[in-house]
């Protein structure tokens, strides 16, 4: 059980020469000279990035021309070669620059290793000679390797390519003494062995150079024997990187379950704390990479660990546990206690409303504190309070609203004849009958499973009991709601209110919570003797502020409008010439008043009664009666009509002068009579007036 890391994992020495040779030129020159690598230094895109961004510009072979131009014309300049090496041509170039331009720093890095290869590749070709080389064609070095061959040379990816090719050559008789074989530095032991074999069997005096590298050697017979131990291997390298994905085929052949990665966030979860897992590296991967990994997977196998302890631990009664809910039904909640035992929690210890739905406050996958009420080991239960723990907790928040008055939220959980409980996040709290807010005589159980709104208004801490008021949240809404009115009110706003209570100068109107009155003058555009003639109380009407005064906290409201002027609806309807049913309202000795619209009356003159003379109205009219009259004047001035019935009578063909008696001392009479009735008339006004203002000195 543990994790092995390889002691042949990451930088070998050539990558480590150089990559020391590019950071100490970025030391020592950083700021003062273009610092530039051929190809990509090392298969780490880690490294690459963080060099990058010290300014280091990673630049190919076809800009190896255009870097020779600007040393030459004085630039600055310092170029890495690789541990892989470089086409023979293109090192040479460089290397004349670098004779002839002291600005021009060429760090040829490529590994001795490899420098090797290149000169046995160089030695063992030519005239009659054919060099073979064990390795990737398309690999940089191999391609350096190759560009070192003077004559005839093949890179073969693998032993049956060789077998191929030699078996060709034997059967053309081709090269017979002058056959060599080497191999890429990073070379696959098993293949180059097959390869020295195949070539052997043909050419038995063939020189043969083992040139895999005794790093890669070692990193590959570790990687072996670390697979034969572990159940899970992780091999750290890059895609690119051949001598990784080597040690990845090495290690598949030996262990089951072997992941390449490039980088911790790569790394495989894994499901058992008891697992061998080994890890190893290519030859490009930096140390703080391995030490990512291992970190990574070391975290994971102590998490395992860890839990295994949790399962293994016993619960005690009493004890607070924590855990994730696994399932829902109806009546219960299973937890996840991280150990052989699974916690229950029946409705009533979940939460404190039996009405509640759990599935609707709880879901799988909460984390969930409890109580330890009973530990079953047989059942393998045990059975969990939540209301314990949350009772506790959130008592002292019970005891923090008491002292900031804070309002509280709960539901009414049950009523008894002195008060009722509300609980508030699973504490019980007392509010008695006076601060429940229902009036005195009325049923509590009214508020039974409602959530109300409450202040705390005294605990003892002693006995962990609390008393709220509903009451006393109702008492700061409305101070609220007034303030806001009161603050929001002004001349000519609307209201639809109602109509509270009466008295003789007006009417009290509601308009959600605050008061206004109507006074009786503003009711009605008719003369009144009381309020009641037009509203009564629990009416709804529409009313607007004529004004107000917030300090006195009164306001004065109008109802009558405008458009409920009779002499408007009266002049909207009729113009003079106009013939309206009209109906007698009171009779007197110089004519009959008669309503032509409601709270609009014209006067019928005793003269226009009827087309011949009459002693008094009531000869021919009577109170009540409705008559057709044709309204002759309308005095928009002093708002007055003047009614003619006789108007409407078809005069008779006029009679033989002779016949007609003239009674020329009538005339005087008559206008006497009406000089009269208007006397009569105004006098009525006057008095009219003169009550009027009585009434309402009386109702001021
Ligand atoms: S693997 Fe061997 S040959 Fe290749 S760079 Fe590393 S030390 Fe050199």
């Amino acid at each position: 059980m543990g994790i092995k890391i390889a002691k042949h994992a990451g930088f070998c020495f050539g990558v480590r020469r150089a990559t020391g040779a590019l950071e100490s030129e970025l030391e020592h020159y950083g700021n003062k000279r273009k610092i530039l690598t051929l190809g990509r230094i090392i298969h780490n895109d880690k490294y690459v990035d963080e060099i990058r961004k010290k300014g280091v510009e990673e630049v190919s072979r076809a800009d190896v021309d255009d870097i020779i131009r600007r040393a030459d014309s004085g630039e600055e300049i310092s170029l890495v070669i690789r541990a892989h090496g470089e086409l023979r041509e293109i090192v040479e170039k460089l290397q004349k620059c670098s004779e002839r331009n002291e600005n021009f720093r060429l760090l040829d890095c490529t590994c001795p290793y490899v420098r090797k290869v290149r000169k046995i590749a160089y030695d063992n070709s030519g005239e009659d000679k054919t060099f073979l080389l064990l390795g990737n064609p398309n690999h940089p070095e191999v391609e350096g390797i190759m560009s070192c061959v003077r004559g005839r040379g093949f890179a073969l990816s693998n032993a049956d390519e060789v077998e191929k090719l030699v078996e060709t050559m034997a059967k053309n008789g081709d090269c017979e003494n002058c056959i060599s074989l080497a191999a890429q530095t990073t070379q696959n032991l098993d293949q180059w062995k097959k390869s020295v074999k195949n070539v052997k069997k043909v050419y038995t005096n063939a020189a043969i150079f083992d040139t895999i590298c005794c790093v890669t050697q070692e990193r590959q017979e570790e990687a072996r024997e670390l697979a034969e131990q572990s159940d899970m291997m992780i091999v750290i390298g890059s895609p690119d990187s051949s001598n990784s994905k080597r040690l990845c085929e090495i290690a598949s052949e030996k262990c089951p379950n072997v992941y390449f990665v490039t980088d911790s966030s790569d790394c495989p979860k894994i499901s058992d704390a008891s697992i061998n897992l080994s890890i190893t590296a290519g030859a490009s991967t930096p140390d703080s990479v391995i030490q990512e990994v291992y970190a990574t997977m070391n975290e994971q196998i102590e998490n395992f660990a860890e839990m295994l302890e949790d399962s293994l631990k016993t619960l005690n009664t009493g004890e607070i546990v924590e855990g994730i809910i696994t399932s829902i039904t109806p009546t219960e909640i299973h937890v996840d206690l991280g150990t052989k035992t699974t916690g229950v929690i029946a409705h009533d210890k979940a939460v404190d409303d039996p009405q509640a739905k759990l599935d609707e406050i709880f879901k799988v996958g909460d984390v969930i504190k409890a109580k330890v009420v009973k530990v079953s080991d047989i059942d393998g239960i045990a059975t969990l309070d939540k209301t314990k723990v949350d009772s506790d907790a959130n008592w002292e928040r019970i005891v923090e609203a008491k002292e900031s008055g804070e309002t509280l939220e709960g539901k009414i959980v049950s009523v008894l004849p002195a008060g009722a409980i509300i609980s508030i996040n699973s504490v019980q709290v007392f509010i008695p009958a006076s601060q429940s807010g229902v009036k005195k005589g009325d049923d509590l159980h009214q508020l039974l499973n409602t959530v109300q709104k409450v202040k705390i208004i005294e605990t003892k801490p002693e006995r962990k009991r609390a008393y709220a008021s509903i009451r006393a949240v109702q008492r700061e809404e409305r101070k609220a709601q007034q303030e806001a009115f009161w603050s929001n009110l002004a001349e000519g706003q609307e209201f639809d209110g109602e109509v509270k209570s009466i008295t003789d100068f007006g009417a009290f109107v509601d308009l959600g919570g605050v008061d206004g009155m109507v006074h009786t003058s503003e009711l009605s555009w008719r003369r009144i003797r009381s309020p009641k003639e037009v509203v009564s109380v629990g009416d709804k009407i529409h009313v607007f502020v004529k004004s107000f005064d917030p300090e006195k906290k009164r306001i004065s409201l109008g109802y009558k409008t405008e458009a409920m002027n009779p002499w408007n609806i009266f002049t909207a309807q009729y113009k003079e010439g106009d013939v309206a049913d009209v109906k007698i309202v009171s009779l007197m000795p110089f004519g009959a008043f008669a309503e032509i619209v409601p709270g609009c009356d014209g006067l019928i003159h005793i003269s226009q009664i009827t087309d011949h003379k009459i002693g008094k109205p009531d000869e021919v009219l009577e109170v009540g009666q409705v008559v057709p009259a044709k309204i002759t004047k309308i005095d928009n001035e002093n708002h007055k009509v003047s009614l003619s019935m006789s108007a409407l009578i078809e005069k008779e063909e006029p009679v033989a002068e002779e016949n007609v008696l003239v009674y020329s001392d009538d005339e005087p009479v008559e206008e006497a009579a009406e000089e009269a009735v208007e006397a009569v008339e105004e006098a009525v006004d006057a008095a009219e007036e003169v009550a009027e203002a009585a009434t309402e000195e009386a109702a001021e």
